[in-house]
């Protein structure tokens, strides 16, 4: 029998991969999304596909589908959208974690969170382990995403501790690939699309914060193990890659992989922006067999690609 997995988010970045990795595994794949920083062009080429269907629906209210295994990954993730509608923000967090365990408690389904190395806000303990607590402001411009991502974790082990739920949390570190959306307004979209059109590559502050870049190929694999594992692993296990660059690193080497003339300017650096981020991955490395594989260059040439082919057929359009 197939498998039957939901993924809420589907239509994301992350998610729009794992879509494509299920399906290749044979499974059945029903894709939620309510395409607020998603778009169904990621996933057009597997609408058709018989054991793919897509679904526009808000995790912030109830669904009733039958499933096996749900990844919960519904929530903007980069710092310019989960700003613009902090409130939403919160409650797709917090309201879609309460509604798709509920879901996963009614189907008996294994559910796995899509959480986030934010749950450190700017973390005083470097690298990060699973075991710190954090340092997040409670009621600053990131709270809505790091404190609703915090929650969903506390409602994750509550269903665990109190109705016997099989949950499995990955905090995931910075991951870039194709697939991510020109506009998405993170670190390695903006350097790249800047890049590939001469502009001004804008550093916020002065470039010395650090950030560890995971490739989503990478990523999309850890995820698929932690679903895997045998049910007492829970989690939470942080997943990225340790390599960690300062911001002007990250700079640089997109301006040297795609031959720009793009000059470097910095902006003012936004309000509790962590200073360092770094993942220790030992609990990743023996409970899921799993380390990064692709490096940042590599990755990044990959990435480069992809975003080409967006600005070439952007300027095809314009002409025409
Ligand atoms: P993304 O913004 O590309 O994907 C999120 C998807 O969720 C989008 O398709 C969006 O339309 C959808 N969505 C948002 N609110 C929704 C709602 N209320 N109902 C239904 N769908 C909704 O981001 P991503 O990078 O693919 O991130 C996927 C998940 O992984 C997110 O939960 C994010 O917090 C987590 N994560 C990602 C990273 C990263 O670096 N990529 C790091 C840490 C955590
Ligand atoms: N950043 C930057 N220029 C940009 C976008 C982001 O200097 O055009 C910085 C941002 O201030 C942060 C880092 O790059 O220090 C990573 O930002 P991103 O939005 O990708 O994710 P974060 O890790 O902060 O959630």
């Amino acid at each position: 029998m197939n498998k039957r997995i939901l993924i809420t988010g589907g239509a994301g970045f992350l998610g729009s991969h794992l879509c494509e990795r299920l399906l290749q595994r044979g499974d059945e794949v029903l894709c939620v999304d309510n395409y607020f920083t998603g778009t169904r062009r990621n996933v057009e080429h597997l609408i058709g596909h018989p054991r793919f269907e897509l679904m526009r629906h808000d995790v912030c209210f109830p669904l009733y589908v039958e499933v096996d295994e749900i990844y919960n990954l519904a929530c903007p993730a980069s710092p310019v959208h989960y700003q613009h509608d902090p409130v939403q923000t919160t409650k797709t967090s917090v309201h879609g974690a309460i509604n798709m365990l509920g879901l996963a408690k009614r189907t008996n389904a294994k559910i796995l969170q899509a959480s986030t190395s934010e749950v450190y806000g700017d973390p005083v303990v470097h690298p990060q382990t699973e075991d710190y607590w954090g340092n997040v402001n409670p009621i600053g411009i990131r709270s809505c995403y790091d404190e609703g991502k915090r929650c969903a974790e506390t409602l994750f082990f509550d269903y665990w501790r109190q109705h016997n739920l099989r949950i499995k949390v990955l905090r995931i570190f910075n991951t870039y690939g194709p697939s991510m959306h020109p506009n998405d307004g993170r670190v390695v979209s903006n350097f790249v699309m800047q890049a590939l059109q001469n502009q001004d590559i804008t550093i916020y502050g002065d470039g010395s914060q650090t950030r560890s870049f995971c490739y989503r190929d990478d990523l999309v694999e850890a995820m698929i193990r932690m679903m895997d594992t045998p049910d007492d692993v829970t989690g939470p296990i942080n997943v990225g890659n340790p390599n960690e660059f300062t911001i002007r690193e990250l700079a640089e080497i997109v301006i040297e992989l795609t031959g720009s003339s793009s000059k470097i300017i910095n902006k003012p650096l936004p309000q509790d922006d962590p200073t360092q981020r770094k993942p220790d991955i030992s609990k990743a490395t023996s409970e899921l067999s799993w380390s990064p594989t692709v490096q940042i260059r590599e990755g990044l040439v990959k990435t480069i690609e992809y975003f080409e082919n967006i600005v070439r057929n952007e300027a095809a359009e314009s002409t025409n």
